[in-house]
């Protein structure tokens, strides 16, 4: 029986790309150190895989920066602006794409995140004249390079159809025009590789999208030229993320040699899909899931596994991840620190091979009862686990009634009580929390972890520049000001740290785009809150000024979908209880006299399952998780909201029914579509379209500004628009915050003098 992963991580367990590539670019490590540490890495994952059995190794996953760029460069898909005829391909320009060029003012690519995941790639561009050939062959070297090792390699490959819908097109392109040269492309790769590889996958993760029906259209006829191309090897569809839905049909006709199946997420369609594969095509099953730490039910897997090998025959069964493992961080056994009881529940990327190659070694006759004893003593170690279940939460979780859920008036009967409480001017301005982390911040915190600074000095510091932050924004004539959050290093972490329930790995690193690493937190057990996290920082604050302080915290939403999470309880039981825990915080701070309280939901719209069928249900326990943690205040106390990314534009309902008094929303990036979305739908309540991109250290001019207010205006009433930047001002630095925000402050009271003029 085969067996595989769709891919490995690529920072390897020390984060040595990640090191690796930040030296490169200050300039302290050659272009052939870098790729020479390319090759250690490939080589210690192939070895990691065929040590854990696996049949097969991944080739082509790896990626200096990311694989939706290598895809792009591997079609020669440059955009005009890195065409630099001088530097050499790789790396110069091709960190170039990735990052920009600061020196010529060549802005980078656009990133966005892939599918549901944190994980960021770099957007291709379609611009007219563009054509695509092959025009790297790094894929073949890796493949040939495998081969010689002694592996059997499997190449991996973004698929055309999902290439080309995750384009974007410029200049009246339209990107399905390019299809038969983009295929051209593959098929040029595909002869290479056959020699190679006895299977090649091609990822078509779209097909667990609601496809565009020109994607759905022009699916067959390549899976048709892949096809011919790849002469004596064999072909795989990969699909991931989801279930096939209503594309289960094409994945079905696509003619290739096996069908690779999700069945951490796609679990309902495996019976239709083993009723109805076609003869000629094998099943790959993706048992371990490849975006999750929690050991796999291995004696369930196996019965999976054995269930569809009885029907199929082995010959036509494969035992694989989910998805890739790009997803999951590298290796548990460097979690010392961690509860052993914990540590043995978890399984990272070295442990997930070794999972799979379990299932398939059990299910080619061979002896695995030790390994699949211990996996079942560790599992049930785990649900005894102290702590695990918390009677207090779960009753306090049944004890929710309706009432818990709603605002006690409805929002215009609120908003009277708000204005008057807090005597806000028309168009009133305000930022979205945090102000710059300066390397002093940093360096406090590093201190204070390293106990070369006790609590107190530290708080002493902390307290500093809440007072230094409050004083600025006095002085820039801000009218709800915030605490600027100094003493949080993450929005998720720093909630995380005083939760129960919430542990943290040592060296769980997850990429999240080029070299940079998250390190989510591990939701274990049923969470709450043992004392107040927030209350002290935000009276300080609230004590040094007359104007409103907003006290700001992280919604229950957020904090779940950047952490990972238990599998023994459904998603939305566990941000339930999230959120009873954050509603305590909400309480507490309205008690200690806080007049503004912002819950935010960056994370709100990551959570969005792939198929619109499934939508609803996250979109209904996602609001009401907000409405639980929001909902407990009296109607004079005033919630904000805010959320990253733009795309609103399909669930700016499910937005207005949160019922937030106060939503800020990214829209610098693409304003357009947001206030497009307004046009459409009357949003309720008030609403705060950032007018400027954090994201850069530009400073925007007044009129700028004042052009997007008014173009706001034209789809928002006054009385109902708030004047604030994107998002948070962390990574910026104090020169710039000051000039643009007084620039801001300025575009609001021009503004504003106008509207009271018409008046
Ligand atoms: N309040 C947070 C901040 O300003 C929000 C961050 C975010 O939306 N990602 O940093
Ligand atoms: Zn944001």
């Amino acid at each position: 029986m085969e067996s595989h992963i769709l891919g490995f991580p690529r920072v390897g367990s020390a984060r040595e790309l990640k090191f690796a590539l930040e030296r490169h670019w200050r300039g302290e490590l050659s272009a052939e150190e870098l790729l020479g540490l390319g090759r250690d890495l490939k080589t210690r994952h192939w070895k990691i895989q065929a040590d854990a059995g696996l049949s097969l190794v991944a080739v082509g996953d790896f990626s200096f920066y990311d694989h939706v760029l290598d895809t792009a460069v591997m079609l020669g898909l440059t955009p005009e602006r890195f065409a630099d005829r001088d530097a050499p391909a790789f790396p110069d320009r091709y960190f170039r794409m990735a990052r920009g060029d600061a020196h010529r003012n060549v802005p980078a690519m656009e990133m966005t995140k892939w599918f549901d995941t944190n994980y960021h790639f770099l957007v291709p561009e379609l611009t007219p004249g563009m054509v695509p050939r092959l025009s790297c062959q790094a894929v073949i070297d890796d493949a040939r390079l495998a081969r010689d090792l002694g592996y059997r390699p499997k190449a991996v490959l973004l698929g055309p159809v999902t290439f080309l819908s995750l384009c974007k097109e410029y200049g009246g392109m339209e990107r399905f025009e390019l299809l038969s040269e983009v295929a051209s492309a593959y098929r040029e790769v595909l002869r290479q590789l056959a020699p190679l590889c006895e299977w090649i996958e091609i990822d078509e993760p779209i097909l667990c999208t609601d496809m565009p029906l020109a994607a759905k259209a022009s699916f067959l006829p390549v899976c048709a030229m892949l096809r011919t191309a790849a002469e004596g090897a064999r072909l795989i569809l990969g699909t991931f993320f989801g279930g096939l839905g209503d594309n289960l049909d094409l994945a079905l006709a696509c003619g290739f040699d096996a069908l690779h199946l999700d069945l951490t997420r796609a679990g309902q369609e495996l019976e239709a899909v083993v009723g109805r594969l076609p003869e000629n095509m094998a099943l790959s099953l993706g048992l371990v899931d490849g975006r999750n730490i929690w050991k796999t039910d291995l004696a369930r897997a196996v019965g999976t596994a054995r269930g569809v090998a009885d029907r199929l025959g082995r010959d036509r069964v494969f035992a694989a991840s989910g998805c890739s493992l790009l997803h999951s961080p590298v290796d548990v056994d460097l979690e010392t620190g961690l509860d052993p009881t914990l540590r043995g529940a978890m399984a990272f990327a070295v442990q997930k091979c070794r999972e799979i190659g379990v299932i398939g070694a059990v299910l080619d006759g061979g002896d695995r009862t030790e390994a699949l004893r211990e996996n079942a003593a560790c599992l049930t170690a785990r649900r005894a686990g102290a702590g695990v279940r918390d009677s207090e939460v779960r009753r306090r979780l049944e004890g929710v009634t309706p009432e818990m859920l709603s605002r006690k008036s409805p929002f215009a009967e609120r908003k009277k009580l708000q204005n008057a409480a807090l005597s806000l001017p028309l168009l009133p301005t305000t930022t979205i929390g945090s102000f710059p982390q300066t390397a002093e911040i940093r360096a406090a915190r590093l201190a204070l972890r390293r106990g070369e600074m006790d609590q107190a000095a530290y708080e002493a510091r902390i307290k500093g520049v809440i007072a230094d932050v409050v004083a600025r924004q006095e002085e820039l004539g801000l009218d709800v000001l915030v605490h600027g959050e100094p003493e949080r290093n993450d929005m998720v972490e720093y909630f995380g740290q005083m939760l129960r329930g919430f542990a943290f790995t040592g060296n769980g690193w997850v990429q999240s785009y080029g070299s940079r690493c998250v390190k989510p937190p591990v939701i274990y057990a049923d969470v709450s809150r043992p004392r107040p996290m927030t209350v002290s920082w935000i009276s300080f604050a609230q004590s040094l000024t007359k104007k409103p302080v907003k006290g700001m915290l992280t919604g229950p939403v957020t904090i779940l979908n950047w952490s990972f999470v238990r599998d023994d309880l459904p998603r939305s039981e566990v941000c339930r209880q999230i959120a009873l825990a954050v509603r305590d915080e909400v309480l507490d701070l309205e008690r200690s006299g806080v007049p503004v309280i912002q819950i935010d939901e960056a994370a709100f719209r990551e959570g969005l399952p792939l198929a619109r069928a499934d939508q609803e249900a996250y979109l209904t326990w996602a609001v009401e998780c907000f409405r639980l943690t929001a909902s407990g205040v009296g109607d004079k106390t005033q919630i904000h909201s805010h959320m990253c990314y733009s795309e609103f534009g399909a669930i700016i309902r499910w937005i207005a029914a949160m019922d937030a008094d106060v939503v800020s929303i990214e829209s610098s990036r693409s304003k357009m579509e947001l206030l497009e979305a307004f046009r459409e739908y009357e949003y309720p309540n008030d609403i705060g379209p950032g007018i400027y991109d954090i994201h850069s250290p530009r400073v925007p001019g007044v009129e700028e500004m004042a052009g997007l207010v008014r173009k706001a205006l034209a789809v928002v009433p006054a009385g109902r628009l708030w004047i604030n930047p994107d998002c948070g001002l962390k990574t910026r630095d104090w020169p710039e915050t000051m000039a643009s925000l007084a620039n801001m402050v300025e575009a609001a009271r021009l503004v504003r003098a106008e509207c009271l003029a018409a008046t």
